[in-house]
């Protein structure tokens, strides 16, 4: 009911009736309801916040596990080994791709995956400290993609339509 005012002034009725000769014209009226609304959501990224505002800041974050020293990259919040509960660690971000996956299409609903033209590159990244593979996208010609080429973060600092894409990979020897 909270919102039932606002959404009704935005209504917009739109009666088309039969010809009044039509035998039905009493019983058959065709109605079109058009509104708009308009919702904002908040979505909180909860314990995994620091890696993304880490990521704003041009660092990567990890968590380690303190007891089984697991390193997490994408950081976890509780360790799968032995459900400590990790610290977080600062890793460089470099790293080997480990396998990867080309899509021909663009299949992003973010501006961020939308603006790429041509395939995209998805890749699974062993990073150098860490135990987990990492999957982003790599940012490169498509004859350097090969398992085992070596990567580093590139950060972002304009808008971007979600906090993981502060970051995606280049190979590590591109000077950009
Ligand atoms: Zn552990």
């Amino acid at each position: 009911m909270l919102y039932g005012k606002s959404i009704k002034t935005l209504i917009d009725h739109e009666r088309n009736r039969l010809p009044e000769e039509h035998p039905w014209s009493d019983f058959i009226e065709q109605i079109t309801v058009s509104f708009a609304l308009q919702q904002e959501y908040r979505h909180s990224l909860g314990r995994y916040s620091r890696f993304f505002c880490e990521l704003a800041n041009g660092r990567f974050f990890a968590t380690r596990c303190p007891k089984c020293d697991r390193v997490y990259a994408p950081p976890r919040t509780l360790c799968l080994d032995c459900q400590s509960i990790p610290d977080w660690v600062e890793l460089s971000g470099k790293g080997t791709v480990k396998t990867f996956s080309v899509l021909h299409f663009n299949a992003g609903i973010g501006a961020d995956v939308k603006s790429i033209h041509g395939p995209i590159f998805l890749v699974y990244v062993l990073l150098d400290g860490g135990h987990t593979l990492f999957p982003h996208l790599l940012r490169c010609a498509a004859e350097r993609l090969a398992i085992g080429l070596r990567v580093k973060p590139q950060y972002v600092s304009g808008p971007v339509s979600h906090p993981l894409h502060l970051m995606y990979f280049v190979p590590e020897d591109e000077v950009l």
